[in-house]
């Protein structure tokens, strides 16, 4: 007889469910944002938004066993045997896709539209001007997604999914994490052509921050656990690029008032995720992809497709398991698919 032993290794999620399951009383809603490290919101001292190479917060990590002292006291889940603080991972999907992400998008989309770039009325209110606008946008984004075979459950562009109700709002891009994904890429492209055209110092910097988010995300991507030392330059660099672009524009916008490229303590966390030897414990570089939450979140998207959204949870499994049985004693293509 056989028998299956579970390891708890990891511990991922969105960040309430951390911050809520985990007690973390330093999270992204204080002063001190980080569970990980003493970084703060503050730009003076060990800040969180420093994104150098030899960032201060580096040498403030926070420890177990202080941890263990304080917040984990009262936390169910830090009382699981073997549990280490360690084990809790920021997850790329819920830091990157559903966060940074967002903020790049409605910034990135906010001024390719003042700049008229899809074309359009010059004149009239703002928002019937930027409509005229993203509706030419998304017939570029269909022919962006023909040309390259790409497939996406994305709604079609509207100042609604850009959470504008007045022009003076921060712009924020609701959407989906695959569909942003696909989305940063299609204005990648766009602002390659405008950095291109321009040569434009504020234009070539808004072309680097999205350039640096699609490379993190196709290292993220591949199938390898660990990076090899190619690899983990080329994510220093992505995470270089990204970061400190996105600084300089942060910069920028404050400067003139504006509320476009905001950074939030998710910035922080992706610069923890893209610096995979920190704390270097043991030499290893897990790729940022490995294990994360869009592989968990897609199986459920599967397990509800194979049950047709009207089966019961004990025949589910039984079929799924029935289904994994056939995928691994005959092979993915007699099986049916998972
Ligand atoms: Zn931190």
């Amino acid at each position: 007889m056989g028998f299956v032993i579970g390891l708890v290794t990891s511990i991922a999620g969105d960040l309430k469910f951390l911050v809520e399951s985990l007690r973390f009383s330093h999270n992204y809603n204080t002063e001190e944002c980080c569970f990980k490290c003493r970084a703060t919101k503050r730009v003076s001292g060990v800040s969180a938004y420093e994104f150098l190479r030899h960032a201060a917060w580096l040498l403030a990590q926070r420890l177990h066993i202080h941890y263990m002292e304080s917040d984990g006291s009262s936390s169910a889940l830090a009382q699981v045997p073997g549990f280490h603080l360690d084990m809790v991972a920021l997850d790329l999907m819920h830091t990157l896709h559903l966060g940074v992400l967002s903020i790049a998008i409605g910034s990135g989309f906010f001024e390719l539209l003042e700049l008229n770039y899809f074309g359009g009325p010059s004149s009239g209110p703002w928002a019937a001007r930027f409509s005229a606008q993203l509706a030419k946008a998304w017939d570029i984004f269909q022919s962006f997604l023909k040309r390259n075979k790409l497939r996406t459950s994305q709604p079609a562009f509207s100042v609604a999914r850009m959470t504008l109700s007045a022009k003076s709002d921060p712009p924020v891009w609701k959407g989906k994490a695959s569909d942003n994904a696909l989305v940063c890429r299609f204005l990648l492209e766009q602002w390659l052509i405008v950095a291109r055209r321009t040569g434009d110092a504020h234009h070539q910097t808004i072309a680097t921050t999205l350039w640096g988010y699609i490379r993190i995300i196709d290292i993220a991507k591949e199938p390898e656990m660990f990076l090899s030392d190619t690899r983990a330059a080329d994510l220093e660099e992505a995470r270089c690029a990204a970061l400190t672009a996105h600084a300089i524009l942060a910069h920028g916008a404050v400067a003139t008032g504006s509320q476009l490229w905001r950074t939030l303590p998710k910035h922080h966390f992706l610069d923890h995720i893209c610096r995979p030897d920190w704390p270097d414990h043991t030499g290893c570089k897990m790729n940022p992809g490995h294990g994360w939450c869009f592989s968990d979140e897609d199986f459920i998207g599967r397990l509800t497709r194979i049950s047709g959204g009207r089966m019961r949870i004990d025949s589910l499994i039984n079929k799924y398991l029935l289904r994994l049985h056939l995928l691994l004693y005959r092979g993915s293509f007699s099986a049916p698919p998972l």
